[in-house]
C-alpha cells in the first residue's frame, strides 16, 4: 500500500506552520477578542487556575467562529466558561488573581477546588492498575490501556475534559508510564489480552521516533490483534498527519504496524461537525486510511456544545463518506464540572434516537448513549412504558461480569437522572451489577476507549 507524497497537501493558513500551544499566557488577548469584560476576562482566568487551558492556531484560526464567540460551539469547547465552577470559588480565585496573590496561594486555592471534583471518576486509580506499574490500567480482560508519559497532553484541551486530571500538574493525580518492556513482559504473563489502548492526554502529540519506541516491541506479540490509538489530533491538528515534518514517517510507522497483521484503530474523538470541514483534515483522514488503518470515530454528548441531533447526524454521515466508522456517543462522566455539561440520560436517549433516524443504515454502526461507569459501560437502550411504569431500558455493552453483556436491565425513569448513581431499579430490589465487588487485581474496570476519548 502506498501512502506518503501521493496528494498535495491541502492549502490551510496553517499549513506547513509548526505546532506551538496557545496557553493561559494568551487567555486574556483572546478572550477579549471574544468580546468579554474585563471582569468576565478575570473570572475565565480563575476557571483557567483549576481547569486546564490550552490551544492552538488551527483552532482558533480555522475551527472557531469569532462572529458567534462566545457562544460558539468550538469556542465554549476550548475556552474555561466562567460557571464550569461554583461561583464561590470563581469569585476567591478571582480575588486571588486581581490581588496579584503569590503563586502558591493560587495553587493551593485552585487545588482545593479540584479535590471536590472527582478527578478519576469510576475508581481509575484504585481499580485498574497493574502492582507497580504506573500508566497502565488492565479494564477489561481483553484489553490494556497504557498512558505513555510524553503522550500526557493535547493539542488542545476540552472544557469537559474527564482526564482533566492528567493536565493540572498533580503527580498524584497523573497516570503515565514509559516502560514497554514490563508492559510487554505483562502482556506476555496475561495471554487473554489481545488489544493494547493507547491513550492519555493524546498519545498523537508524540512525534514519530517517540511512538515508535511504543509500538515496535508489541508487534511481534502473537496475542495481540488490535492496537487502539484515542486521539483527537484529527480535529485539533491534522497537520499532524499531513504537513508535520515527521507526517510521513508517522505513515509508515501506521503501514508498519498493519504490515503485522495487527488492526491499527484510531480511536478518533471529534465534537462537533464544523470539525469535519476543513480540507486538512479530510487529507489526514484519506492519508490514515490510506495506511490500511481504521478510524472509528467517538465523542460525549454535552450541553451547549453539541446537544442538537442534527451536530450528532451531520457528524456520522460525514465521518461515514469520508470512510470513518461512527462508534460511540458517550454520556459525560462523573467528574470537573460535570454538572454544567450534563444532559440528563432521557434527553440523551432522545438526541441519539433522534440523529439515529436520520443517518443510512452504514452510519449505524455508532452506540450510546453510554456512560462508563464503575460497573461497565452502560447503554441507554430506550425510554419503555412496561406494566404501566416508564422506565429506562438499559444494557451492558461491556461489564465486569461478562454475563450480564448486553442482558437488558431496567431503571425507574427519573427525568432529571444525569449518571447511572442517579438511577433505582425497577422491577426490582437491586440492580444485577450490585453483586460485583470493587477491589483487588484482578478488577477489570470498564471506562475504555476515553475520550480521546483519548
Ligand atoms: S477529552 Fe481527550 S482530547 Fe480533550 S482534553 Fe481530554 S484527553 Fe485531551
Amino acid at each position: 500500500m502506498t501512502l506518503v507524497n501521493d496528494a498535495v497537501a491541502p492549502t490551510a493558513p496553517t499549513a506547513g506552520r509548526k505546532f506551538r500551544a496557545l496557553t493561559v499566557k494568551h487567555l486574556d488577548e483572546l478572550t477579549a477578542r471574544a468580546g468579554l469584560s474585563a471582569e468576565q476576562r478575570l473570572a475565565t482566568r480563575a476557571v483557567a487556575a483549576v481547569l486546564p487551558f490550552r490551544t492552538n492556531a488551527y483552532v482558533v484560526d480555522e475551527l472557531i467562529d469569532w462572529s458567534a464567540a462566545p457562544d460558539d460551539p468550538i469556542y465554549r469547547l476550548v475556552f474555561p466558561q466562567e460557571d464550569m465552577l461554583p461561583a464561590q470559588d470563581v469569585a476567591r480565585i478571582a480575588d486571588l488573581l486581581r490581588r496579584d496573590a503569590p503563586k502558591a496561594e493560587i495553587d493551593a486555592a485552585a487545588r482545593a477546588v479540584r479535590m471536590r471534583l472527582n478527578p478519576h471518576p469510576a475508581g481509575q486509580l484504585q481499580l485498574n492498575v497493574p502492582d507497580s506499574m504506573p500508566g497502565v490500567q488492565h479494564k477489561y480482560e481483553e484489553t490494556v490501556l497504557f498512558f505513555p508519559k510524553q503522550g500526557q497532553t493535547c493539542h488542545t484541551y476540552c472544557t469537559y475534559c474527564f482526564r482533566w486530571a492528567q493536565f493540572v500538574g498533580e503527580p498524584d493525580l497523573k497516570m503515565a508510564g514509559d516502560d514497554i518492556d514490563r508492559l510487554r513482559d505483562y502482556l506476555i504473563a496475561h495471554p487473554k489480552v489481545t488489544s493494547v489502548l493507547f491513550t492519555g492526554g493524546d498519545p498523537m502529540i508524540m512525534g514519530e521516533s517517540v511512538l515508535r519506541r511504543y509500538i515496535e516491541p508489541l508487534l511481534d506479540l502473537e496475542q495481540i490483534e488490535s492496537i487502539r490509538i484515542g486521539t483527537k489530533s484529527l480535529g485539533y491538528w491534522p497537520q499532524k498527519f499531513v504537513t508535520d515534518p515527521d507526517a510521513d514517517d508517522m505513515l509508515r510507522l501506521f503501514e508498519r504496524v498493519v504490515a503485522a497483521g495487527k488492526n491499527l484503530a484510531f480511536m478518533a474523538h471529534f465534537t462537533h461537525p464544523r470539525e469535519l470541514e476543513p480540507a486538512m483534515v479530510r487529507e489526514a483522514v484519506r492519508r490514515i486510511r490510506n495506511t490500511g488503518a481504521v478510524i472509528r470515530t467517538q465523542a460525549p454528548l454535552i450541553r451547549s456544545i453539541n446537544d442538537r441531533p442534527e451536530d450528532w447526524s451531520a457528524m456520522w454521515r460525514t465521518q461515514t463518506r469520508l470512510g470513518m466508522i461512527p462508534y460511540y456517543m458517550f454520556v459525560e462522566r462523573d467528574t470537573g464540572p460535570r454538572d454544567y455539561f450534563a444532559v440528563p440520560l432521557g434527553q440523551a436517549y432522545e438526541i441519539f434516537r433522534e440523529a439515529y433516524q436520520g443517518i443510512s443504515g452504514l452510519a449505524r454502526t455508532v452506540r450510546g448513549p453510554s456512560m462508563s461507569a464503575t460497573p461497565g459501560k452502560v447503554c441507554v437502550d430506550g425510554v419503555v412504558e412496561l406494566f404501566g411504569q416508564k422506565v429506562f431500558a438499559l444494557k451492558f455493552i461491556q461489564c465486569r461480569d461478562p454475563d450480564l453483556v448486553n442482558r437488558p436491565f431496567y431503571a425507574e425513569y427519573d427525568p432529571s437522572a444525569i449518571w447511572l448513581d442517579d438511577l433505582k431499579p425497577a422491577f426490582a430490589d437491586a440492580f444485577p451489577f450490585e453483586h460485583l465487588t470493587l477491589g483487588g487485581s484482578a478488577a477489570h474496570d470498564l471506562a475504555a476507549s476515553g475520550p480521546s476519548l483519548p
